[in-house]
């Protein structure tokens, strides 16, 4: 599989060389075999290459050209807002008094960068509608754990410990049910009707005093709008529920609707989408959760506030869940989306909105020629296709998939939600160029008429990458192939 057009770190290695100089120690050398359990303890020298600094430098960078993000080129990866990250950000966040402070640091020696999460946790509330927010979940499944956590919480104080269930879509992502489990509750599946919404009988079908909460994404996870909310709040909240938002993707509704106003109790959002912090290598994240006032005892502690214009730590919070994470969530992606908020204003978060919305009812208006749409309606910031037709002609969407790696792309979620068949989800994003959607639309087309004319060019693609098709399977369950020395 591997292409012998570059040599592997281990094949560059020349005995002796070195990519490192180290000042010399200036505090005593430590045996650690001393401190560490005796099974710790190495008894081979670790089998690592040896190369000089600018070999390591370009053996990186060289790899580095392989790999794909939005900065280097288009990536509509559904329920995941792969957007643009603006570089102010870093440069922000790489000021010295943020990049430098410590957590254990004395609060008076940190009042601005507490006062930047105070104002943060602020923007927020505006743009969620709720009464209060904490920034110390590192994500957004960790935000989703931190407000069932809550809803529990505030289940048991009012003595109502039959509450064992949490209402989830068929529709939903992944993470709520894991979620749910995870903070202890079963799960229920409501059925999505034909018009991909939650089915309203069916809920009131589920619906009882056994019920927790609902967890809910608006616009869901097919990107529609769930028209049927405030009706959905009442049969809820009349049961004794609570109505929890999966906020991860807000890009359709910020700065238009809010869901405190929608009639949520809890939401997360994940600023490391929506509000523009890289997600690339798997965090570091920030999913901050907003709660109603009702829940607002139940917050992690500490709760960061304000007192004649002093920042301070709050631990005097007998009814909190606790601590979710240690110091006060991922501090470094929270100036990212500072600045962001900041940098945009009201008009630009509301131009947001408008233009990713337009984008994806763009994008799956021309590409409804060729592929099948299972919900022909406006979309919201996302949309799913299906690739029905493509399949009765041998081809199927993870053939689809493979192929825009040929022309470039990143390619859209596959195979998810779970409720439409062969689907393709797309969430092309407010930051890309009428050009862009239109380049990227050719390809899509190109690909549908090859799976009419000549499929085996679809079905063994990608034929341009330096890895063929891929045993997805043993990738993931195998990620570390054992280089074997000559
Ligand atoms: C991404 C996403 C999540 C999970 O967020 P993580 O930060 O990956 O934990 C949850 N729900 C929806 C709808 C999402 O798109």
């Amino acid at each position: 599989m591997h292409k012998e057009d570059q040599p592997l770190i281990f094949e560059l290695t020349k005995p002796g060389r070195i990519g490192y100089s180290l000042p010399e120690m200036d505090i005593p050398e430590v045996d650690m075999s001393e401190m560490l359990p005796e099974e710790y303890v190495r008894v081979e020298e670790a089998d690592l290459p040896e190369v000089s600094e600018l070999d390591i430098m370009r053996h990186y960078t060289a790899l580095s050209k392989r790999n794909h993000g939005v900065d280097s080129g288009f990536y509509p990866l559904g329920s995941c807002t792969m957007k643009y990250n603006p570089k102010i950000n870093e440069n922000v966040a790489r000021f010295n008094g943020f990049a430098h402070v410590h957590p254990l640091q004395d609060e008076s020696s940190v009042q601005g960068a507490m006062e930047l999460m105070y104002d943060l946790q602020e923007h927020l509330k505006e743009i969620t509608g709720m009464d209060e927010v904490t920034l110390q979940p590192a994500a957004g499944a960790h935000g989703e754990w931190t407000g069932l956590m809550m809803i529990r919480a505030y289940h048991e104080a009012n003595g109502d410990t039959n509450r064992t269930k949490v209402i989830v879509p068929d529709s939903a992502h992944g993470t709520n049910p894991a979620s749910a489990t995870v903070a202890g509750f079963e799960t229920v599946t409501v059925k999505s009707n034909e018009h991909g919404l939650v089915d309203l009988e069916d809920l009131k079908r589920v619906v009882g005093d056994d019920t927790a909460a609902l967890m809910l994404t608006n616009p869901n996870t097919l990107g529609l709008f769930e028209e049927n909310i405030l009706e959905m709040a009442e049969i809820i909240h009349g049961a004794g529920g609570k109505l929890y938002y999966d906020g991860a993707n807000l890009n359709a509704v910020l700065s238009k609707a809010r869901p405190g106003d929608m009639g949520f109790d809890v939401v997360h959002l994940n600023l490391h989408k929506t509000f523009t912090g890289p997600h690339g290598g798997g965090g570091p994240g920030s999913g901050p959760v907003g709660v109603k006032a009702d829940l607002i005892p139940y917050l992690p502690k500490p709760v960061l506030v304000k007192k004649d214009d002093v920042f301070t730590f709050d631990y005097d919070r007998p009814d909190s869940i606790g601590r979710v994470k240690p110091y006060y969530g991922n501090f470094g992606i929270n100036v990212r989306a500072y600045t962001y908020i900041r940098t945009m204003g009201p008009d630009g978060l509301k131009a947001v909105t408008e233009y990713a919305v337009l984008n994806a009812n763009y994008m799956m208006r021309r590409l409804s020629s060729a592929y099948d749409l299972p919900f022909d309606r406006h979309c919201k910031h996302e949309f799913v296709l299906s690739g029905k037709r493509q399949k009765k002609l041998g081809v199927r969407t993870l053939d689809i998939a493979k192929r825009l790696l040929d022309f470039g792309y990143h390619p859209p979620t596959i195979y998810f939600p779970l409720n439409v068949e062969e689907c393709i989800m797309i969430e092309p994003t407010e930051t890309e160029s009428k050009e862009t959607l239109d380049s990227f639309i050719d390809a899509m087309l190109q690909i549908a008429r090859e799976a009419e004319e000549n499929p085996e060019i679809v079905q063994e693609a990608p034929h341009t990458t330096v890895i063929g098709r891929l045993d997805e399977t043993l990738a993931a369950r195998k990620p570390v192939l054992k280089y074997v020395k000559q």
